[in-house]
């Protein structure tokens, strides 16, 4: 494979990698709501007392899948409503990277340009040595190729983008909407406040702790805590002096005696960075910031200035989810991290989300059959999600506790398990943006 020289190490960022644990995954819960904090900020609340519409699809969730469904559905003539726990925006944080075939959903849905303008398109995507040594090095956005590039952005300027759009559309969309229940045959939400809604459809697009889940998998599926805790924040590109354009259009990982941390180009003018550390309590930031300073001490340049730059940090609990044996029951459909964990290795949770909303907004656009529509939709789309799943496991780390500990929990590791954790996650990379790992995820297109 031909490597683009860009002259000089670098470094950059990117998800982590987590290992394959009894069948299950560790998974993003970036936006699970608290509801224990969160409150509904001028947000409607739901205002139907079991007055069915017959023809709204009700969507629960307002993440990155939930929006992107209503914007397709509503372009489609097919009226919808997003009923969304939390407020606009609140507690959300940290930032993600939206690969070419995410994009693509999102040209579709008409944000392409300003998501790629308020973000970094991500060219390259590297693991580093703690010496700064480039282990390897992938070409990453291919837009000549694939139509879009990868976007690095902030979680909240995403969504925030996302929901503008769907405003101006006219989209309905209710804030401190907490779904607690859905009703048989499927059609009917019951929420926080005592009310209802019912509908023709019900899209459970509520992440990793969804209620709607529990309807389809007959109670019988909850997201498990992997005792990890993914940190990260950002700070402005102009307190790093000396860092060139290559270095932050990029993707760098390094592993070392503190284990992983990435960084790269976030929203425009800025430089996000994630670690994952083992479950502990919640000291502060300011504290935080010292315990990361003195764990990533030693790393290559500019990590440490990037953390004593960062005036925040957000805490998120990884949770994963066993496989579900179906996606839909009888009028309710479950699709982004409510249908399926992904792991964070795999940088693709939000695009495969994404994925499956505009695949279903069309089944469901073309076709009055609901149950043929969600047949077709799990069909084409398991396959998919389980390679995704499959190909980001972290391989020979499933039998190396320490190496995966080292990686995922930053355990303090000597010279040797710090030389296999790279040659583990090396590996795992030629898989996960090879040629043919590139090819089939970035070169997709939703039928
Ligand atoms: C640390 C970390 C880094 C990641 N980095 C990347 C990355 O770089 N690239 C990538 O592609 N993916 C990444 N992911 C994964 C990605 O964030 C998820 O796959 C993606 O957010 C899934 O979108 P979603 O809309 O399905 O779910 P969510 O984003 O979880 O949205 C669900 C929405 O439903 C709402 N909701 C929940 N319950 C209810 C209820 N009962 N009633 C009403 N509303 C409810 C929530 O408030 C939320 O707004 C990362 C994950 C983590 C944890």
């Amino acid at each position: 494979m031909e490597m683009p020289d860009r002259g000089r190490g670098r470094m950059m960022i990117r998800s982590s990698v987590l290992p394959r644990r009894s069948g299950w995954y560790n998974n993003n819960s970036a936006a699970a709501p608290d509801h224990r904090t969160r409150k509904s900020r001028g947000g409607r609340v739901p205002d139907e007392s079991s007055t069915p519409d017959g023809r709204v699809v009700h969507i629960v969730g307002g993440g990155i899948a939930g929006l992107t469904m209503a914007i397709l559905l509503h372009r489609s003539g097919v009226p919808c409503t997003v009923h969304e726990a939390g407020s606009h925006r609140s507690g959300i944080g940290g930032g993600l990277n939206v690969a070419t075939n995410g994009m693509k959903v999102l040209a579709a849905a008409g944000v392409a340009d300003r998501v790629t303008a308020a973000g970094t398109t991500v060219d390259t995507y590297a693991l580093l040595g703690q010496d700064g040594t480039v282990l390897v090095e992938f070409p990453y956005s291919e837009p000549e190729v694939h139509g879009q590039p990868c976007v690095s952005l902030a979680r909240a300027t995403l969504l925030g983008i996302l929901t503008d759009r769907a405003r101006r559309l006219g989209v309905d969309i209710r804030y401190g909407a907490k779904v607690v229940e859905v009703s048989a045959p499927g059609d009917t939400l019951r929420f926080a406040d005592g009310t209802t809604a019912s509908g023709r459809l019900v899209v459970g697009a509520d992440g990793a702790h969804s209620s709607v889940r529990r309807f389809v998998a007959h109670q019988g599926s909850t997201a498990e805590y992997a005792g990890l805790v993914g940190i990260a924040g950002a700070t402005r590109v102009a307190a790093l002096p000396g860092l060139d354009r290559a270095e932050i259009e990029a993707i760098t990982l390094t592993i070392g005696a503190g284990g992983l941390l990435g960084w790269g180009g976030g929203d425009a003018g800025t430089i996000m960075w994630w670690t994952y550390l083992p479950h502990d309590t919640d000291p502060g930031w300011p504290v935080t910031r010292e315990k990361l300073l003195d764990r990533f001490a030693g790393y290559p340049k500019p990590v440490g200035a990037v953390i004593a730059n960062t005036d925040s940090a957000s805490r998120v609990r990884l949770y994963g989810v066993a496989p579900l044996p179906s996606w839909h029951r009888d009028r309710a459909v479950l699709i982004g991290d409510a249908a399926h964990a992904v792991p964070p290795t795999s940088g693709q949770g939000a695009s495969l989300a994404l994925e499956d909303a505009a695949h279903l907004a069309g089944l469901l656009a073309a076709e009055d059959d609901h149950r043929a529509a969600f047949a077709r939709f799990e069909q084409h789309r398991r396959p998919r999600v389980e390679r995704a799943v499959t190909e980001a496991s972290l391989g020979p780390a499933d039998g190396d506790s320490a190496v995966a500990a080292l990686i995922v929990g930053g355990l303090p590791g000597g010279p040797d398990l710090i030389r296999r954790a790279n040659d583990v996650l090396t590996e795992s990379f030629v898989g996960l943006y090879s040629d043919e790992g590139r090819r089939w995820k970035f070169g997709y297109d939703v039928p």
